[in-house]
């Protein structure tokens, strides 16, 4: 579900309209449109990516006009390109409309419209809608009337905000399932699909209701049900900031979106696994599939977290795809001249797809012959556009201090990644279908470990003191202890190093002091006993444990100051859920410290490029 605006009042709309959609970003989104109606006709401009890119596109190329919608498309039926980003038209080019939700019954009314001679430009759900309409309008006088009747039809949830070339007066919006309101400001009206876009605007709004619909003109609003019968205009307040409403009722950004993992997970895995035909596809793969199976070696390659999951991505896929997998510090990368070729498929992680050395890391893999393949938030963004294919994860809302969503999003990419390819090769069928079924739990898997927070926050106190952590993890959990490690230090400016557990024992120089906080990555895998005695080696030397653990062990418990559990699943999916304690710790040390949790307040204009270089 992602963002509406529509704008009808006394001022220009497009700033509106667009400053709105800057307002939504923190949700996340593959791409954004706008349409304004003026002289009888509806201008569109759309584009796959950022509203950033959308703010340069419209310049001097729509015309002035006070009625307008606006959307930012996290697309459930069909990829991120201009086709498929809202608005959506009919035919005639008369009805434009933005969309959130979900049409259940599209594909037969896709096909009883296609009869009826209507042609789709699209793979959306919601260009059926549009297309209804003006079915609809053929037996109904007006165009509310064609409305309501289309809206009849829908099975399924929706939020729209609509327009209509001959109705230059008009500003149409529904709701069933999906949220929607009316801002009523001096002069104008705005309708959105969260709060925080009405705030500069309108003093007062309305809350659509389920199965009501709003038609809008500069003199005011009627409010009527699909029947037809006006109702009951009920105004509230807009009291709280947009920052407030942006929060959710969480403390912070970084809170927010810890706590939001579930559903960034449930974006990751939606519409890629089919029960039915028993496949796995990772969005946007088709076009390397052939490149993929065929590969000679697959090179990773990402900074910071990126490189985490890339190197988690390492041992998922060596794991199952029994190829060689490289995993390459995009700077390292591009400082050499890399031995890659035509044989190879080179990966590419950055949240934001901006990030100058993965771009640059993907320009000499292309140079070189190699397939491309970008893990990236948003389907337009510099490296997706330079990439052959590309899933987009769309976490995160670049807010929050450190990223969290990014990291389980990415791992989560990573294993769905393997599967598709490993898809009828290598992965026994009764395996495969266990790691599918496993990946599906995790959602409610990390609300389990979620509810560790208070508990969390007790370890955060009594080691906000400290000066030094160490995190350590053998195997799949060696990428969680670099993680982890890099939160804490980034947010808290803590010293916090990352360490493979099994190298303790070489280097008897790491200063582990008395009282020294050690955390421990130690779900039962077939690593645990080794790890175990690391964890003795280290507790000798007078550290205090913190152990992440998913079965109360005697031995791990007598040694440890702390011990975290985590809920059980297969060894790949483990770090998945054991970074998520680490995030709440890094979180509320970082908060007794007295350290800034998050970004900016101000989330309008998102910075995209993670590292750009500095002027000299
Ligand atoms: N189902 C619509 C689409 O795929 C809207 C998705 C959304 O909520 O952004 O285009």
């Amino acid at each position: 579900m992602c963002g509406i605006v529509g704008y009808i009042g006394n001022r220009i709309a497009i700033p509106i309209l667009v400053n709105g959609l800057y307002n939504l970003e923190y949700r996340g989104y593959d791409s954004a449109g706008v349409a304004v109606v003026s002289n009888s006709k509806i201008h569109c401009v759309k584009c796959p990516g950022k509203v950033e890119f959308l703010a340069r596109a419209v310049v001097g190329r729509l015309p002035d006009s006070d009625l307008g919608i606006a959307h930012t498309r996290w697309g459930t039926h069909g990829g991120p390109s201009v086709q498929n980003a809202h608005p959506q038209f009919d035919c005639s080019q008369s009805i434009a409309m933005v969309h959130n939700g979900v049409i259940e019954n599209s594909p037969s009314l896709r096909e009883s419209l296609a009869e009826l001679g209507h042609s789709f430009k699209s793979e959306t759900d919601t260009e059926v809608i549009s297309h209804l309409i003006e079915e609809k309008s053929k037996h109904n006088k007006t165009i509310e009337a064609a409305v309501l009747a289309a809206l009849a039809d829908l099975e399924g949830t929706y939020a729209l905000a609509i327009v209509h070339s001959g109705s230059p007066d008009l500003l149409i919006a529904a709701r069933k399932g999906s949220p929607l309101m009316v801002g009523v400001g001096e002069g104008q009206f705005i309708v959105a699909s969260d709060e925080a876009v009405l705030v500069p605007y309108a003093g007062k709004v309305v809350h659509l209701s389920d199965g009501q619909a709003a038609f809008i003109t500069r003199e005011g609003v009627s409010i009527r049900t699909l029947e037809n019968s006006e109702i009951h205009l009920d105004m509230d307040d807009v009291s709280r900031s947009a920052e407030e409403i942006q929060r959710g009722g969480y403390n912070h950004f970084m809170q927010k979106e810890i706590f939001e993992q579930p559903f960034a997970l449930i974006n990751v895995l939606r519409g890629c696994i089919s029960e039915e035909d028993k496949t796995a596809n990772a969005g946007g793969l088709l076009r390397v599939m052939p490149r993929l199976l065929s590969a000679r070696r697959i090179v990773v390659t990402g900074s910071g977290t990126s490189w985490h999951s890339a190197l988690y991505g390492k041992y998922v896929l060596e794991r199952y795809l029994r190829i060689p997998v490289d995993v390459e510090r995009s700077s390292d990368f591009t400082d050499r001249n890399p031995v890659v070729g035509k044989e190879d498929v080179v990966v590419a992680i950055s949240h934001s797809g901006e990030t100058l050395d993965t771009l640059a890391a993907i320009r000499i893999a292309r140079s070189k012959g190699s397939a491309t393949l970008a893990i990236n938030s948003t389907g337009g963004s510099s490296i997706a556009r330079e990439c052959d294919a590309g899933v987009f994860i769309n976490a995160d809302s670049g807010l929050g201090g450190v990223s969290t969503q990014t990291f389980t999003s990415q791992m989560a990419t990573l294993v769905l990644l393997t599967l598709s390819i490993t898809r009828g090769c290598e992965l026994e069928f009764k395996e495969w279908l266990e790691i599918t079924k496993q990946l599906c739990r995790l959602p409610d898997l990390v609300t389990e470990t979620l509810q560790l927070e208070p508990y969390i926050r007790e370890i955060a106190d009594d080691f906000s003191d400290s000066e030094n952590f160490l995190y350590l993890g053998r195997g799949f959990n060696y990428p969680v202890a670099l993680e982890g490690a890099m939160e804490l230090k980034e947010i808290s400016g803590i010293h916090a190093e990352g360490f493979p557990a099994a190298e303790m024992r070489n280097i008897q120089t790491m200063p582990v002091r008395n009282g020294m906080p050690v955390i421990f990555i130690a779900p039962r895998d077939s690593t645990y006993e080794k790890v175990v005695r690391n964890m003795a080696e280290v507790k000798a030397r007078g550290a205090s444990l913190i152990s992440v653990i998913d079965e109360e062990d005697d031995r791990v418990r007598k040694i440890s100051k702390y011990t975290v559990r985590i809920p059980k699943t297969l060894d790949m999916l483990a770090p998945i859920l054991s970074i998520v304690p680490l995030q709440l710790l890094a979180y509320h040390i970082a908060l007794l410290r007295g350290c800034k949790v998050d970004k900016r307040s101000n989330p309008a204009r998102i910075v995209t490029v993670e590292q750009t270089a500095p002027e000299i």
